[in-house]
């Protein structure tokens, strides 16, 4: 393979460091922006999960309309509700599939006479949770999702693991 000869304007890479020079400038004036300064600013909550944000975060209310998480993130989980009462029905699905055994299931008796078992406890250890998406999946009831809410942070391990109330509070 023969190596390609330069030419004098071509030697001198004049021409590059200009072309070089004018995407940089480009982008000095003209700016995009692709990273936020989390957790000044923090991503705008798409559907249901906009109420996560009032519920969970009040501080979070600085939103960035231009930029969301997308729809089919997996976050924080939630336990969906009709009216008061909780689709759960306690079968431990969830429990017996996940792969980290971040799901922990304590049933009792339902208030709900249409079935028979509701979850006394409802456990999640995000500290676990690769947040596959499996526990969803396998539910029978469409009891448990996924939201878009992506801020888990905590001073301490047992502020992850996340009981029955605050999973319901997630979504109405
Ligand atoms: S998302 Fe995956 S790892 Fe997390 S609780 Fe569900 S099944 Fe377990
Ligand atoms: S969330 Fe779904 S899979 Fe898990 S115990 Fe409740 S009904 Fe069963």
């Amino acid at each position: 393979m023969t190596k390609k000869k330069y030419n004098f304007k071509e030697a001198l890479y004049l021409i590059e460091i200009l072309r070089g020079l004018g995407v940089t400038i480009k982008h000095f004036f003209v700016r995009k922006k692709f990273a936020i300064n989390y957790p000044e600013e923090t991503l705008h909550i798409v559907g249901n999960t906009q109420q996560t944000m009032k519920v969970m975060d009040k501080d979070a209310q600085k939103l960035i309309d231009r930029m969301e998480v997308t729809m089919n993130y997996r976050g924080k989980h939630a336990l969906l509700v009709d009216g008061d009462l909780g689709r759960c029905v306690a079968c431990k699905m969830c429990e017996t599939v996940c792969p980290f055994f971040a799901i922990y299931i304590e049933p009792e008796e339902s208030p709900d006479p249409r079935k028979e078992r509701s979850p006394r406890i409802f456990e999640v250890d995000l500290t676990r949770c690769a947040y596959c998406g499996y526990c969803v999946e396998a539910c029978p009831e469409n009891a448990i999702t996924m939201t878009s809410f992506y801020s888990l942070v905590a001073r301490q391990r047992p502020e992850l693991s996340i009981q029955k109330k605050e999973l319901r509070t997630v979504i109405k």
